[in-house]
Parts: structure tokens; C-alpha cells; sequence
């Protein structure tokens, strides 16, 4: 059955002071419980040890706090860390903690499934269910780090929106999410560590420039020429990579923030001396810092093939010449489906 009560991590600071102010409650009470929200992680009211049991009582009869949980995790040989998210309501997500010398990345998602059907993309092969909210979001991020602790005593050091869903069709939570995570009283991350990546929602992309955002932004290429990339991302139809450039120059105006094109090389669809000349005019085109050329990884429904190493090498080489700041990025995890491109709740 529905309940009708409020998610208590849905008020602010502000809201959570009114209610308590209402019951005749101390307004340093609601501080207390916000802090147990969102800095000490509370996943149950009976968490909050500091308040009288009456209290915890009265909040339980008032509000839910609906904790995401941790339903499986899978562990590469390469020490990539895959979880299954379980939501309030039995809907499934999937995040992975990518660990290296020098960081510890969280790659999260922001909707159940999604709607953009890209063609090499097993989640695109998923209907989209739901967005997922601020709070859920933010819970991924939480316990992905709470892995990063557990398994490499590190805390997580960056954060990619490169998971399950188009994060700028989840705009209002996405951003949200964020503030909380970059928030002093949240998990306190620079947001100059946090990547955003599109499939390319231009009109999204100028209100990014337009909500000064402090956080980078990626795009997804995979194709430099409209009628490649509409054929592997029906998104491209309604968002040419001339509205593309605009909007991303736009945000690059506002913002000054980095960003980035995402570039997975397919056999004999994107490898090839034209495409690469396609790509490096794009790139010229745009204040981009950075191409990551990616490995493509196959999945169950898709035809595609990764090229050769030497083809990819060439590719590379091509680029370097012409002054491209590439970098080819090996994939991760994929003995547990949980590289680039892979999610979709296997299993
Ligand atoms: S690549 Fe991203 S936008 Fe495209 S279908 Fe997959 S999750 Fe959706």
C-alpha cells in the first residue's frame, strides 16, 4: 500500500526547522536530524541516537526514509566493484566503484532503464522505468564510497554520471543529488571532480551554462558526421552536433567548466582516417580539454565489433599528429558486464 507520508530528506534545512518548530520541538533538534541524514548516513529514524525515543517515534509516525540498499555486488579481477541498488520500490539500478593508482571513481545512474535507446548500449535496450530522486542518487554515491573505504581505505575521489540513464532527462534531481554531495554538511566533494555525461540534450546543456554549474561536463560522441550518429543515437535526430557545438560553446561561455567527448571506437563504423578527421574538426570546434577514446564492450543485442589493438593504435596516432588531447581509456570490469556501456541488472 502507498504510504502517505513525506520522505523526511525531501525538506530542507528550513522546512525540517518549521516541522519541528511545530510539534514544540527545539530548532537545534532538526539540525541534529539533518545531519543524521545526510553527513552520518542514518538509514532508519532508530539510527538517531541522540534523540529521545519519543521523538524518533513521533518523526516515524510523520515521514519514511526510504534508504537505497546494496542488493548484490560483483568484484572484477581488475578490482572494479559492481553493485545492484535495490530502490523503496523494488526497481533495480547498478553503480561501480573503478579503482586506480590515483583515484577512486563512482560511475552512478540517474534513471531506471532509459529512454534513449542508443544502439550499443545495453541499458538502451531497457525501457525507462523512472527518474530516480535526489535522495537515491545521493545514497549510491554514499555507499559506493562506504566501498571505496572498505575494500581500498580510500575515500571515493571522483564521480562520473556515466551510469544507467540520460542524467540532463533527470535534470532537477541530478543537480540536486549534486549540491548534496558537494554540500559541506553532505559528502563534501569539489564538484570539480564530478563529470556529467550527455548523450546530448542540447537546450539542457545551455541550462547547465545558465545554472552556473561548477561541475564538468562530458559528451557522448561515438560518431562525428549526423548520419552515423543518428544511426547509432536516435537522440541525434532532434539534436544535430551543430546544435551540439552551440550549446556546448554556450556552456563553456557561462562556465568556464571542463569538458570532454566520450569516443567509442567501433570496427569499421567510426575507426576510420575520415572519421578521425571528422572528429578532430568537431574537437576544433569546441573548448574541449580531452577525447576519451573507449574500448567498446560488447553486449548481448548489439552487432558491434572493437577494432584491432593496432587499428585503435593508429587511430590514436592519427590524433596525437593532429593535436588532439586523447586518451585511450582500457575498459574496466568487463568479467562482470560492468563496463562502459554494459548495465542493464543482469542476472
Ligand atoms: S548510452 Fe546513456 S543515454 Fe544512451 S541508452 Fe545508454 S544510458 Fe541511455
Amino acid at each position: 500500500m502507498k504510504s502517505d507520508k513525506k520522505n523526511i530528506r525531501h525538506l530542507s534545512l528550513p522546512q525540517l526547522q518549521e516541522y519541528f518548530g511545530s510539534i514544540g520541538e527545539k530548532a537545534f533538534r532538526a539540525k541534529q536530524v539533518y545531519e543524521w541524514l545526510w553527513l552520518r548516513h542514518a538509514t532508519s529514524f532508530d539510527d538517531m541516537t541522540n534523540l529521545s525515543k519519543d521523538l524518533r517515534h513521533k518523526l516515524e509516525e510523520h515521514f519514511v526514509l526510504p534508504a537505497v540498499q546494496v542488493d548484490a555486488t560483483q568484484h572484477s579481477n581488475d578490482g572494479t566493484i559492481k553493485s545492484r541498488f535495490k530502490l523503496h520500490d523494488t526497481h533495480l539500478v547498478e553503480g561501480v566503484l573503478i579503482p586506480t593508482d590515483t583515484r577512486q571513481t563512482a560511475c552512478v545512474s540517474s534513471q531506471v532503464g532509459c529512454s534513449l535507446s542508443c544502439k550499443f548500449c545495453a541499458t538502451g535496450y531497457m525501457a525507462r522505468k523512472r527518474n530516480l530522486d535526489f535522495d537515491e542518487i545521493y545514497d549510491e554515491v554514499a555507499l559506493i564510497n562506504k566501498q571505496a573505504m572498505e575494500a581500498y581505505g580510500k575515500k571515493l575521489t571522483n564521480i562520473v554520471f556515466m551510469g544507467m540513464g540520460e542524467p540532463l532527462l533527470n535534470y532537477r534531481n541530478v543537480l540536486q543529488a549534486i549540491e548534496r554531495i558537494t554540500a559541506p554538511d553532505g559528502l563534501g566533494m569539489s564538484p570539480k571532480r564530478i563529470t556529467v555525461s550527455t548523450a546530448g540534450v542540447a537546450k539542457m546543456i545551455r541550462q547547465l551554462g545558465d545554472d552556473k554549474v561548477r561541475f564538468n561536463l562530458a559528451l557522448s560522441l561515438h560518431a562525428a558526421n549526423d548520419k552515423k550518429r543518428s544511426e547509432i543515437m536516435p537522440i541525434n535526430d532532434t539534436n544535430s552536433l551543430k546544435e551540439l557545438i552551440d550549446a556546448l560553446n554556450y556552456f563553456y561561455k557561462a562556465t568556464g567548466n571542463e569538458i570532454s567527448f566520450e569516443y567509442i571506437l567501433f570496427d569499421n563504423f567510426n575507426d576510420s582516417k575520415q572519421d578521425a578527421d571528422e572528429l578532430i574538426k568537431i574537437y576544433r570546434q569546441v573548448p574541449a580539454d580531452l577525447v576519451n577514446i573507449i574500448e567498446y564492450n560488447p553486449i548481448d543485442n548489439a552487432q558491434f565489433r572493437k577494432p584491432d589493438a593496432l587499428k585503435a593504435e593508429q587511430f590514436m596516432e592519427y590524433l596525437a599528429k593532429n593535436r588532439v588531447n586523447a586518451r585511450l581509456r582500457r575498459s574496466r570490469g568487463k568479467d562482470i558486464d560492468a563496463a562502459c556501456g554494459q548495465l542493464a541488472n543482469k542476472g
